[in-house]
């Protein structure tokens, strides 16, 4: 019963995917003219978690996410060049082997989070038929107009331009007009017009096209590749905040437009990452990469936890010191996992129901938070309770293997979602254990029927073949590694 918060409607709503089990997803994806920094990467960790939950509630995930190679504007103005071709000339090479090169380093950091690969990584550059296929329709259905620079989109022919922000078409003209510094496209009919295509000369990431020579503008790019793959309709789509206004909202006018249908079910905006309490920023030299943290001696997964800790619809305040503590815990869970994988004492403690029904509670509760609105810091301090519980039977000596074994599992199924890798801690002794546990068992069977003669045989063969010596206590069997 996942309940998303829907930017569109501005309320939290029952999640219901078009098709019954499979859902569509559309994120939107780097520009890759830079590495992207630690608050981007907010941006996609909680969009794979987002994907975790809705894998873990059954349903497969189609998972879309554009890279942008060409197109992307420096300015919101449309008066600006491209971002792409803005760093190829600085670096004195081409747009793709700019893009090629960061997109790499993205990979590279969202494997080092534990980021699922989106089903489908969309390059503009791939798509400029069909982007060119889509202005074409807008153009057949008068939506667009030309001046020297390029097609635009008249936003005054789209009735609902601008619902995404809650505000109409003509409040967002009178409150771009009352803003100091508007950088006006000459010709332009309405303020919130926007290029879908932009004419330019030369041959990197220059196409022909039947209005002329140029390159597709961003939103275009958008429209184009999720309809593309996800259809002309589908559920979610994910970007950060700061792109409600403009980018989304081109987007929603563009596609509706010209399919004449809903664009997107649910639209999720990710909140930012601010840096010791202010704004990222060159001036401030707080741009950190997820290389920086990992150059720091922290572990990217730290970083992800250090990301589940926050809401993703809630500003994070990202500092070293909230990491090390992150990263403090983090290694906590790990050590739990350990201590979980090597309860040994099978035969000896009573099971206690009462233990597995608080587990099981915990549990629940950590996915029913999840389902409201991906709340995981709500998530996580349920994960905490399940570990105090499972910490505190462990420290009276009642916790038996069995049960120990459930926390196990518990903690596994948390980590579908959570990413956190926590099956490491486990499996280093798990596997080793889990041959000798049963021996150990079989021995403890073969005393209690008073077979000694049984019960040494196992003795002695987990000491030639395995190297175990084991040591009978009152608290159960013990065993140790020669
Ligand atoms: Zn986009």
């Amino acid at each position: 019963m996942l309940k998303l918060y829907n930017t569109l409607t501005r309320k939290k709503e029952r999640f219901k995917p078009i098709s019954d089990k499979k859902v569509g997803m559309y994120a939107c994806g780097i520009t890759a003219y830079y590495s992207s920094h630690v608050g981007n990467m907010r941006k996609y960790t909680m969009d794979d978690v987002i994907k975790r939950v809705l894998l873990h509630d059954g349903y497969t995930v189609e998972h879309v996410e554009n890279v942008t190679d060409v197109g992307h504007l420096a300015g919101d103005a449309n008066t600006t060049d491209d971002k792409m071709r803005v760093s190829a000339e600085k670096q004195h090479k081409t747009m793709k082997e700019v893009a090629d090169y960061y997109f790499g380093i993205f990979s590279k950091e969202s494997g080092l989070l534990n980021i699922i690969p989106p089903g489908k990584f969309v390059f503009a550059s791939e798509h400029i038929d069909e982007m060119l296929a889509l202005i074409k329709r807008l153009d057949e259905k008068g939506y667009l107009y030309r001046l020297n620079t390029g097609m635009y989109f008249d936003t005054s022919k789209f009735k609902e331009y601008g619902r995404l922000t809650g505000s109409t078409f003509k409040k967002l003209n009178a409150q771009l007009k009352a803003g100091a510094r508007v950088e006006r496209v000459e010709g332009i009919r309405n303020l919130t017009d926007f290029a879908v295509w932009r004419f330019a000369e030369g041959e990197d990431m220059i196409w022909d096209s039947p209005w002329g020579r140029g390159f597709p503008g961003w939103h275009i790019e958008c429209s184009t590749m999720s309809m593309k793959y996800l259809g002309e309709h589908f559920d979610i789509h994910t970007a950060g905040v700061d792109h409600i206004a403009i980018h989304s909202s081109n987007e929603i006018a563009q596609s509706e437009s010209a399919t004449g249908q809903k664009f997107v079910n649910y639209w999720v905006h990710h909140e930012f990452l601010i840096i010791d309490g202010r704004k990222m920023s060159k001036s401030l030299g707080n741009i950190y990469t997820v290389q920086h943290v990992i150059d720091k001696g922290y572990s990217p997964l730290a970083l992800r936890l250090f990301y589940i800790s926050g809401h993703y619809r809630q500003v994070l305040n990202f500092t070293f010191d909230a990491l090390k503590s992150v990263e403090n815990t983090l290694n906590g869970i790990y050590a739990f996992m350990e201590r979980m994988s090597d309860i040994k004492n099978a035969a000896v403690n009573a099971d206690s129901p009462e233990f597995r029904k608080r587990i099981g509670a915990e549990r629940r509760a950590f996915f029913k938070s999840l389902d409201d609105d991906v709340n995981t810091p709500e998530a996580l301090s349920r994960m905490h309770a399940l570990i105090s519980e499972a910490n505190r039977r462990a420290s009276s000596g009642k916790l038996n293997r069995s049960e120990a074994r459930t926390v196990v599992k518990a903690m596994l199924e948390l980590d579908d979602v959570l990413g956190l890798d926590l099956a490491k801690s486990t499996g280093r002794k798990a596997a080793l254990e889990r041959g000798v546990q049963n021996l150990i068992d079989e021995r403890e069977i073969a005393r209690v029927a008073k077979d000694f003669k049984k019960a040494d045989q196992i003795r002695t063969m987990l000491k030639e073949k395995h190297h175990i010596v084991l040591e009978d206590t009152p608290e159960g069997v013990r065993w140790h590694k020669e």
